[in-house]
């Protein structure tokens, strides 16, 4: 594993093969099927709950394993430590709560649907988020019963490790949660063709998602999707325009630009375009790039690969004429080998441009002028991605036609959560996905409906 920070060996981890996928699932099967399976649901509540707590107990330690393996500034890397513990205190308080319905039928029938665990799960997330897409995935599905099987990605998963040996230090039985380290096209691929899961949920590129549906429908194995995102922020001109200012960059450089929601695509009414746009890039020139241990706005990308994508974006857009309207800076002694991306505004960008259409994964935002509201809603469903979208204006009633209009997982009004609290279902629509995580919407998708019929004269 290279730090991204400074592009030297921070650890080596284990290259998990096929057998080790098989391995973990025979395990996560024999938990199912024993003391986990047999866990009441109040008791298994206590132990994500406890898990919940022992994360915030080791948080900086957490936190320390995060920045450096991600290299997002400390700062980011706390928050996202928080925000894990959350996902177990939230589906620890739901996990007794999961109760199924009776149905009227007909007379002397009593009809009740019971809402069962889906038994093994396999779950594949990417790099940007580790620690906090461990409590993502696995919260929901640790309270609904199921027993796990986590592959991390190749790229940042120390956080992980770490996390799963809290949960055994603290009483999951074994087998109950099994991470499996290695590469995509190996462990990943091998997670996601097995016979012996019965749902899965990825996290992921588009590219690989198709990859994963595929081998799951081999087996005839529900998945949960989510995939990329092209994110519209669409500021009207009576917005609150500091605010959405403030809001649109923060969204961009947190974890470098390199979160499925981010806002990528700024669309701003004609009429105030080139002032808005003058205090955007102000503000962008004025972001700080730097390594992970300085409290700075923005870390560096993941790896050599994620650098040489965002580059090709940057390169191409320049020699096409996209004008540049503001970069931000590398702060001095930023050590060398580091993925440091300046992050960059560019507008008016046009329309069939691969910056107003495709997802960059870095701290780029591609300013697009629009007319009316009726432009603005064309334009901002006009990409293959429907994951978040965040409207800015003081109407009231436009905010409840545009929420309603834009087609997307989740719409933020004069706010914008990139991806929004752990209460909050989110997931996407078209290319973005499909299945919901978060909130109670999740517990859903790791539970299957049983209908129970009884006659009884
Ligand atoms: P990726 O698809 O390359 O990798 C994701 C995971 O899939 C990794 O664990 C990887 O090892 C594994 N993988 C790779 N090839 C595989 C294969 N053939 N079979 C099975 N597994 C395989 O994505 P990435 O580059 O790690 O992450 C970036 C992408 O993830 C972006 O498109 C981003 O938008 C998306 N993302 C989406 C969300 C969301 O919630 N919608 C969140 C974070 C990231």
């Amino acid at each position: 594993m290279l730090s991204p920070s400074d592009g030297k060996e921070i650890s080596r981890i284990a290259r998990g093969t096929a057998e080790d996928v098989d391995n973990a699932v025979r395990a996560a099967r024999r938990a199912f099927e024993g003391a986990w399976g047999q866990t009441p649901a109040m008791e298994r509540g206590r132990l994500l709950t406890r898990l919940g707590q022992r994360i915030l107990e080791n948080a900086e330690e957490l936190a320390q394993i995060e920045a450096s393996d991600t290299g997002k500034p400390l700062k980011q890397a706390r928050a996202d430590i928080v925000n894990a513990a959350r996902y177990f205190e939230f589906y620890g308080g739901a996990a007794d709560k999961i109760h199924g319905d009776t149905i009227p039928f007909l007379d002397g029938y009593t009809v009740m649907i019971l809402r069962e665990p889906r038994g093994v799960t396999g779950h594949i997330i990417p790099w940007n988020y580790p620690a906090q897409m461990f409590g993502r995935t696995l919260g929901p599905s640790l309270a609904a019963g199921n027993a796990a099987v986590l592959k991390p990605a190749e790229e940042a998963c120390l956080s992980c490790i770490r996390l799963a040996e809290i949960a055994m230090e603290i009483g999951f039985p074994p087998g109950t949660i099994n991470v499996v380290t290695g590469y995509g096209e190996e462990a990943g691929a091998a997670l996601a063709a097995h016979p012996g899961i019965d749902f899965l949920s990825f996290t992921g590129s588009p590219e690989v998602g198709t990859l994963v549906q595929k081998a799951a429908a081999e087996h005839h194995v529900p998945c949960v999707l989510e995939l990329g995102g092209k994110s519209p922020q669409i500021v009207f001109e009576d917005a609150d325009q500091r605010l959405a200012i403030e809001s649109i960059v923060n969204a961009i450089v947190q974890n470098a630009g390199q979160t499925c929601s981010a806002g990528s695509r700024v669309l701003v009414q004609r009429s105030i375009f080139d002032s808005f746009i003058a205090d955007l890039a102000r503000r962008v020139a004025a972001v700080r790039v730097g390594p992970h241990g300085d409290d700075l706005d923005c870390g560096p990308v993941i790896s050599a690969n994620q650098f040489d994508r965002v580059q090709g974006f940057l390169a191409q857009a320049k020699s096409d004429g996209v004008p540049v309207l503001a970069e931000g800076v590398i702060v001095e002694g930023a050590p060398q080998g580091g993925y440091y991306v300046k992050p960059t505004l560019f507008g008016p960008v046009p329309l069939k441009h691969s910056l107003a259409c495709e997802e960059v994964f870095g701290p780029v935002l591609s300013a697009i002028p629009f007319d009316d509201e009726a432009d603005a809603i064309r334009i901002a469903n006009g990409t293959d991605f429907g994951l978040v979208a965040g409207i800015w204006t003081k109407d009231g009633a436009r905010q409840l036609r545009l929420a309603r209009a834009v087609r997307a997982g989740q719409v933020f009004v004069n706010a914008y959560g990139a991806g929004g609290g752990i209460e909050l279902p989110f997931g996407g629509v078209k290319k973005s996905g499909h299945g919901r995580e978060k909130g109670f919407e999740a517990l859903r998708e790791f539970t299957v409906a049983k209908t129970v019929v009884l006659k009884h004269g």
